[in-house]
């Protein structure tokens, strides 16, 4: 067994009463991880709390056991697992709020700041679903259907239908072991990928009829207003992005989805060369090399041209080396 995974048993044999958390503007691979892990050490015989500050996504509503997430940490707990989250103040609790420093942080990013006492951060995993699924495996935990159905869902969700460039063959056997433990493979790719609201639809249409291109570099806006025209009731792009980096002949797509209160939500996706992690990270975000976000505070015309300009700078070199 690797070594952080018997760290990880001698933790969990340590502890009864356990509270896991996962990061802000949860995505499948957040609520999945957050669900799976959750699920397998209550079955287990532990009291396991789950919590998401901004709640749940509604398409991810249909996975066993969200209707039990809480948006606060339990009063008392002896144990804080954070899943999926590279950067501690993605959580949305501030530090001095926390009792304790977490005691262990399961992520698959790159740019994870391995901020427990134990960090098990495996970033050539396709999602920190994949993780857990290896880690439960080896520790010998149960894994039935309900664990089997929200680790996938975490990893449809984050590969985008197993299509990203960080799906293996691993990430394959262990997709296909999570099925036959009997994952619905297909209802899970509906509910959680495919179907979307007819108010997310709208909303693309209005994300849709801005786009702009400057050579390689793609992206449109959405703002307060499209949202509100749209009654999409999310906070996030619909997953805009995802059509978006169907266009060809493009090397980085960026979306900008304005907030309350002054701030700009920034998603890039890259092809490759580009790595927009670390663009990300100089606005204060993070992510993959070729799926990165922030959330930068400032309008939306001086946060769009920042953010062009610095995307622009990091491009142009990548576009002459191809030439
Ligand atoms: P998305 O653009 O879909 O929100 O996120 C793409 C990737 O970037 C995800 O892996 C996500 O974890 C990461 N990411 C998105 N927003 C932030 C952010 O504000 N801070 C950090 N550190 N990572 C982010
Ligand atoms: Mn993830």
């Amino acid at each position: 067994m690797k070594p952080e995974f018997a760290e990880v048993r001698t933790l969990f044999d340590r502890v009864s009463n356990i509270a896991i958390i996962s990061h802000l503007r949860p995505d499948g691979d957040a609520i999945g991880s957050l669900l799976g892990l959750a699920r397998s050490l209550q079955l287990t015989g532990k009291r396991v709390t789950c919590v998401s500050v901004d709640g749940v996504p509604e398409k991810l509503r249909f996975l066993p056991g969200a209707g039990d997430i809480q948006r606060k940490l339990p009063a008392e707990f002896d144990a804080l697992i954070v899943v999926d989250v590279s950067n501690f103040d993605r959580i949305g609790i501030p530090n001095e709020r926390l009792p304790r420093k977490p005691d262990l942080n399961i992520d698959h990013h790159p740019t994870n700041t391995r901020f427990a006492v134990l960090n098990l951060v495996e970033p050539e995993a396709s999602a920190s679903a994949e993780i857990l699924y290896d880690l439960l495996l080896a520790l010998g935990f149960p894994l039935d259907v309900d664990v089997a159905t929200s680790l996938l869902t975490g990893m449809i969700t984050d590969t985008i239908g197993f299509r990203t460039a960080n799906v293996s063959a691993r990430t394959l056997k262990v997709a296909a072991e999570l099925v036959e433990l009997g994952a619905p493979l297909s209802e899970i790719y509906e509910l959680s990928l495919y179907r979307r609201s007819f108010e997310a639809a709208r909303f693309w249409g209005l994300g849709l009829s801005k786009l702009e291109r400057q050579d390689a570099m793609l992206w449109t806006t959405l703002t307060l207003n499209d949202r509100h025209r749209s009654s999409y009731p999310g906070r996030d792009d619909a997953d805009l992005i995802n059509m978006l980096t169907t266009i060809e002949d493009v090397e980085v797509t960026i979306v900008f989805v304005e907030q309350d209160g002054g701030k700009v939500k920034v998603s890039w996706r890259s092809r490759s060369e580009l790595d927009v992690a670390s663009l990300a990270d100089t606005f204060g975000g993070g992510g993959h090399h070729m799926a990165a976000g922030a959330i930068i505070t400032g309008d939306l015309d001086s946060v769009k041209a920042k953010v062009l300009s610095a995307t622009k700078a990091v491009l142009d070199p990548v576009m002459e080396m191809g030439k």
